[in-house]
């Protein structure tokens, strides 16, 4: 690890500025990604500013009746909180399957939507890896690409977003406040916040340097009473997803009103499942159109070498999230 300026920034606009002028400049949250990536070289940090004194760690509801989570609450604290607990089971349910406990009262919220993917070629500086220095090629095409992309790759990476919390978020349609290099707020839509990789799989969100994530805001959503979150992995605990799936549903009677579908581990981005949930609005909520509408989103799949059977997971999943979200076991 190579060494680095260590401050304590008093104010988000003096966070900004001690970043803004410097590319090798980082933020510091809970550092549950970012000093694995300092310690593997796979970043380097020139000035490292700590962030932890600044507040925005407050989780409160927003006039508008939704609820604004601090960028420096921990997963821990948010996915318990009672506000989320009781509006956004979903967001609840899908941090407590991230990670593990211990890195859960550490990781911030901010920081999950900034982490990194976890494609073991991107961690091992000594291979090819168009993410970690462009031009070189991607060493998972072609390589071992079992927990890689479904969709929206490109020739230049397959990797997969790692977050669970973010998969939930894109359901819930959330977003996210920014305090710009130019001292002004600015707020993203949750959709518009990571990118597909394109042919810069260096850049996994839209963030400009030097911009802070400040907090993000979940707005009023009728889904608490039926949603689920699914994620299939190789073990119980401290594990990636191979497919989630975040699932949200209005129902009138039988018949559905409103359908939030999102998955992750198949995707350089949480996956909006946009095609099943054309095919649900104002259908009934029956296992038949569930597996219809799971048929139609992984229509477009194009699996690599080792990792087709996400095709067959993905319908499962979805089929299966969405009859517990129903309240059917
Ligand atoms: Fe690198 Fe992306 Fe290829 Fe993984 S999938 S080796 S992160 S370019």
């Amino acid at each position: 690890m190579q060494a680095f300026n260590f401050t304590h920034a008093k104010s988000p606009a003096e966070a900004v500025a001690a970043i803004a002028e410097k590319p090798q400049g980082y933020f510091l949250g809970g550092g549950t990604n970012l000093i694995d990536l300092l310690k593997e070289d796979v970043e380097q940090a020139s000035d490292i500013v700590d962030l932890t004194r600044l507040g925005l760690a407050e989780i409160k509801e927003t006039p508008g009746g939704g609820v604004m989570l601090g960028a420096l609450a921990k997963n821990s604290d948010t996915a318990n909180h009672p506000l989320i607990r009781t509006r956004y089971p979903l967001l609840t349910q899908a941090m407590l399957s991230a990670a593990s406990a211990q890195i859960r009262n550490m990781a911030t919220n901010g920081g999950n939507l900034l982490q990194r993917t976890r494609c073991m070629y991107f961690y091992d500086v000594g291979t090819a890896c168009n993410k970690h220095e462009p031009g070189t090629g991607c060493s998972a095409i072609g390589g071992l690409n079992r927990m890689h992309a479904i969709f929206g790759a490109s020739k230049e990476c397959v990797a997969t977003h790692p977050s669970d919390f973010c998969v939930a978020l894109a359901a819930l349609e959330a977003t996210v406040h920014v305090r710009g290099v130019d001292g002004k707020p600015r707020t993203i839509p949750f959709a518009e916040f990571h990118r597909l990789p394109g042919d810069q799989p260096q850049r996994d969100n839209d963030l400009a340097h030097g911009e802070l994530i400040e907090g993000i805001e979940l707005p009023a959503l009728p889904f608490a009473k039926h949603s689920h979150y699914l994620k299939v992995r190789d073990r119980a605990s401290y594990a990636f997803a191979l497919v989630s799936v975040a699932a949200a549903l209005e129902l009138d009677g039988d018949k559905i009103k409103q359908v939030r579908l999102a998955m992750g581990g198949v995707a350089h981005k949480p996956w909006r499942a946009a095609q099943a949930e054309a095919a649900l609005v104002g259908k009934a909520a029956t296992e038949e159109n569930f597996a219809a509408a799971a048929e139609a989103e992984l229509a477009d799949a194009k699996p690599l070498e080792d990792n087709a059977f996400k095709i067959p997971l993905g319908k499962s999943a979805i089929v299966r999230a969405l009859t517990r979200a129903k309240g059917e076991a």
